[in-house]
C-alpha cells in the first residue's frame, strides 16, 4: 500500500559517486538511487539538480534546491528528501532551516563512503531519510539530517570526523530520533520551529571568514 508521496532532489556528493580507475566520479543520479526501492511502500518523485561534490555547492544552487522542495510540497509531496555531500550539509541544511516555513519534513542525507565501497552506507541512509520524510512524527521539526541511522535536527548539526560513517552530531544536544528496524523513534517533540525570517539564502558576492585567535585584532572585524 502506497502511504506517501516523497519528492528526493539529488544534489551529488560521495553518495553519487563511484570510485573508478580516475577517482571517485560523480555517477549516480535520483534515478539511479530510485531503482533500489522499488520495494519501499512509499511513492517517491524524483530529479537530479547538480552532480556536484558539496563544496562546490553555492547559495544558488541550494535556493534552487529549496524552490524545488517548496513546489513538490505545493504539489501534494509530503516530504523532501535532498541527497548532497557531506562537506557543506552543516551549512546548507541549516541555511535551509532558516527560510523552510512548512510543516512537511525536509530532510537532508548523504554518505562517507561511495556507491561502489564496502560497506557503502548511502543506501542505508537514503533509505533512512525517505522513512523519515514520511514518518507524521516528523514533521513541524525544520529541516531534518539523518544519518547512520539517527535523525538531528540542522541547527544543532556538526560534521565532527572526516570519515567515520557517524561523522556528524549534535554536540550537547544529540539526536533527536532514531530509527530502529520497523519504526522511528523520536526522542523529543517538534520544539516550536522559528518561522521564516529570511525568503531565501542570500548570495554574497564575498564571504569573509574572521578568525578569533590570541592577540587577534579588531581590525578585520571592523572592516567586515
Ligand atoms: N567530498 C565529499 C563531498 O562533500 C564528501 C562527502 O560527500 O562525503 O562531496
Amino acid at each position: 500500500m502506497v502511504s506517501s508521496r516523497i519528492h528526493l532532489v539529488a544534489m551529488g556528493g560521495t553518495i553519487s559517486m563511484v570510485s573508478s580507475d580516475s577517482g571517485l566520479v560523480p555517477s549516480l543520479d535520483a534515478e539511479d538511487f530510485l531503482r533500489q526501492y522499488q520495494s519501499i511502500p512509499i511513492s517517491i518523485t524524483s530529479e537530479s539538480l547538480t552532480a556536484l561534490p558539496g563544496a562546490s555547492i553555492t547559495a544558488t544552487s541550494l535556493n534552487e534546491a529549496i524552490l524545488v522542495a517548496r513546489s513538490a510540497v505545493a504539489s501534494g509531496a509530503e516530504g523532501v528528501v535532498i541527497t548532497q555531500g557531506t562537506d557543506t550539509l552543516e551549512e546548507t541544511s541549516f541555511l535551509a532551516d532558516l527560510v523552510w516555513d512548512h510543516d512537511e519534513p525536509l530532510v537532508l542525507t548523504g554518505a562517507m563512503r561511495p556507491a561502489n565501497a564496502p560497506g557503502s552506507d548511502g543506501l542505508g541512509n537514503l533509505s533512512g531519510a525517505i522513512r523519515v520524510a514520511a514518518d507524521v512524527h516528523a514533521r513541524a521539526r525544520g529541516v531534518l539530517v539523518v544519518f547512520g541511522d539517527e535523525v538531528f535536527t540542522a541547527r544543532h548539526l556538526q560534521k565532527t570526523h572526516s570519515s567515520k560513517l557517524n561523522a556528524f552530531t549534535a554536540p550537547g544536544v544529540g539526536p533527536v530520533g532514531v530509527l530502529g528496524e520497523d519504526q522511528i523513534h523520536w526522542w523529543s517533540p517538534p520544539e516550536v520551529h522559528r518561522r521564516t525570517r529570511f525568503g531565501s539564502v542570500a548570495s554574497p558576492s564575498t564571504i569573509v571568514t574572521v578568525t578569533a585567535q590570541l592577540d587577534s585584532s579588531a581590525e578585520l572585524l571592523a572592516w567586515a
